[in-house]
């Protein structure tokens, strides 16, 4: 293979078979899903084995137009399913329509964190994920409260989906090996998720209050509604305190409180 890895798209290839194989196989099917989307198939190593898998159909998304190239001339009968695109700003609509499909990728991990937001924006239509991560972003996917690394990403993601560590992955078997240790979950959304009304401020809720995690979340919440409404003594907690739950029930309280005040509209 005479591919050189770009560092800017977060370039490093697994060269290690079995692995591949584990991170595949760890698609359960979880949802009924009949289309898998692999983010950054790269050489394509992943996809090979999601290819033979005829319970699925594959589609491939790259942005390295090398890549797309390369994959088009490896898997010719895939050809048309390999995208040519940004994860981040492509119109997955577009593709999936509303069917509903399984996502998989060996993440670049500059962008990582992203893609999860890519992923919770289209949560209604993707029932499982299996992605590999950097560790310390797949530990914060999977925090509980009370944890120093529970935070926004671990909040949103657990309020509608369940996320397991899988196992980690050693650099070695990355060309080139990137200076961290990798770590594959899988999310699976969740059956019974309580229902958020308003997530719109569910997520500007959490988002507010783990971007001044230090402070009460009454300092924190200040700027976006009046104090009248911050006296119940949840307030009193800091963002890192709360369970995914008791974001919830604040996000209710608030809802019901600001329905006029135009600072959420
Ligand atoms: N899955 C391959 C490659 C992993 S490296 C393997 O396991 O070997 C990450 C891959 O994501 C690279 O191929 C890179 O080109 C691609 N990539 C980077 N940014 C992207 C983006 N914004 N959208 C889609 N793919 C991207």
């Amino acid at each position: 293979m005479n591919i050189l890895p770009k560092k800017s798209l977060g370039q490093h290839f697994l060269h290690d078979e079995n692995i591949a194989k584990k991170i595949t196989g760890s698609l359960t099917g979880f949802g009924n899903y009949k289309k898998v989307l692999e983010v950054g198939p790269g050489t394509g190593v992943l996809s090979k084995y999601l290819l033979n898998n005829k319970n699925i159909n594959w589609y491939g998304i790259e942005y390295d137009k090398d890549l797309v190239q390369h994959l088009k001339n490896k898997y010719p009968d895939a050809a048309n399913d390999v995208i040519y695109g940004d994860i981040l700003n492509y119109d997955l609509k577009s593709v999936f329509n509303n069917e509903s499909f399984g996502v998989i990728g060996n993440f670049p991990y500059n962008i990582s964190s992203q893609i999860i937001f890519k992923v919770l924006e289209h949560k209604s239509n993707i029932p499982e994920v299996v992605a590999m991560f950097q560790k310390e972003v797949a530990l914060r996917l999977s925090a509980k409260h009370g944890n120093k690394t529970y935070g926004i990403l671990s909040v949103l993601c657990q309020a509608f989906y369940d996320v397991e560590i899988l196992f980690d992955v050693s650099a070695n078997v990355f060309y080139p090996p990137p200076k961290v240790t990798s770590t594959v979950i899988r999310m699976q959304k969740k059956k019974s998720t309580t229902i958020i009304n308003n997530e719109d401020l569910f997520f500007k809720i959490v988002k507010k209050a783990f971007n001044q995690r230090r402070k009460t979340l009454r300092n924190a919440l200040k700027s976006i509604t009046d104090s009248d409404n911050l006296k119940s003594s949840l307030f009193d907690k800091r963002a890192e305190q709360l369970s995914i739950s008791d974001f919830v029930m604040l996000t209710e309280q608030l809802e019901n409180k600001i329905k006029n005040d135009n600072r959420f509209l």
